[in-house]
């Protein structure tokens, strides 16, 4: 480990060095608790050894702007503070402003290195934790299948751009894109192939995407949903029509398709203007609604189409 030392005895620094170097770990030295919290922002540490009474800044005041930095996402470390004072009191203050331990001073050198090596231990665990939570924080917006955003992904984004959309008075779209006979494509190719049309698929999709706005998510089995901020009605339609072309162009046949020899979309599309005082939940509804009519429509019209809401 790279453990900063903040105290201010020289001597005291000497002995503790020792211990730690003799314990395997790298040390840094800081003479006040300034000096510490500098070093702590230019060196990283693992863990932090922290002195109470030093000039210019003290042991408490350093190891709160210390968390206060971690707060801001540096990650956890612990600081185990090294101490003369020996009070109850100074020990429940130390932990309180946010000491991990508080060990009295002369420090026993084996006490020390099994500290140091339980701390070790929690840090590391630590640090599995937010790796497994920063995996399943992905996982849960991602469709396991096609690899692009999810329906819930969608929920969230639909919500924020609709919302967005409306303070800065711009329409917003969305396009509902369903394979047309997909059913078929699974009796005919087998389910494996259906998958992986579905990748196909979803990331043509996402390769047709122009602005950095624009979003897709898999809305459900084989349909699609396109999230298009600052975008009108017309605008959408053109969308929707290059993503059907885009899909086209990809010729995945699809020899019992009953509109087509090559796999195709039906689309819907429909759009919003900004409203002021209105219930947002219930536009972000009515306008899933409408594109969700426009799309029956084309299916109803013979597949292989857009339609857009009236
Ligand atoms: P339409 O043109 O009216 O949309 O006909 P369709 O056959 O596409 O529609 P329907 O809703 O009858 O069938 C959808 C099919 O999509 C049925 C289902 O097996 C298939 N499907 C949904 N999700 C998946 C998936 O994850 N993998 C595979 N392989 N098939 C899927
Ligand atoms: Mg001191
Ligand atoms: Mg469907
Ligand atoms: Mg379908």
């Amino acid at each position: 480990m790279k453990i900063l030392l903040a105290e201010d005895s020289s001597s005291n620094q000497l002995i503790i060095k020792s211990y730690i170097e003799k314990a395997g770990h790298e040390i840094i030295i800081a003479n006040n608790g300034k000096e510490a919290v500098d070093l702590f922002k230019s060196e990283n540490p693992d863990l932090v050894l922290m002195d109470v009474t030093m000039p210019v800044m003290d042991g408490i005041e350093a190891t709160k702007a210390i968390r206060e930095l971690t707060k801001l996402d540096l990650g956890w470390v612990p600081i185990i503070f090294l101490s003369g004072l020996s009070n109850s009191e100074d020990i429940a203050h130390g932990i309180d402003v946010g000491g991990d331990d508080y060990l009295i001073k002369p420090v026993d050198s084996i006490v020390l290195k099994a500290k140091l090596q339980a701390m070790q231990r929690i840090a590391e665990m630590r640090h599995q934790l937010n790796k497994a939570n920063h995996k399943l924080k992905a996982m849960a917006v991602v469709d396991g299948l096609t690899e692009i955003a999810n329906r819930r992904f969608f929920d969230e984004v639909y919500m924020k751009e609709l919302k967005r959309s409306f303070r800065n008075k711009n329409e917003l779209s969305l396009i509902l894109c369903d394979i047309d006979h997909f059913k078929l494509f699974n009796d005919n190719y087998g389910h494996q192939a259906g998958d992986d049309c579905l990748k196909s698929v979803a990331s043509t999709m996402v390769k047709t995407l122009k602005r950095p706005s624009d979003f897709v998510a898999r809305y459900g089995g084989e349909e699609f949903v396109f999230v298009l901020p600052n975008t009108d009605l017309d605008g959408a339609k053109k969308v929707a029509e290059s993503i059907n072309k885009a899909i086209e162009s990809e010729s995945i046949s699809h020899a019992h398709s009953l509109v087509s020899n090559h796999l195709t979309l039906s689309c819907g599309v429909a759009s919003v203007k900004p409203q002021l005082n209105q219930d947002i939940s219930l536009i972000a509804r009515n306008l899933l609604e409408s594109a969700d009519k426009a799309l029956y429509t084309a299916k109803e019209k013979g597949r292989n189409q857009v339609v857009t809401a009236k």
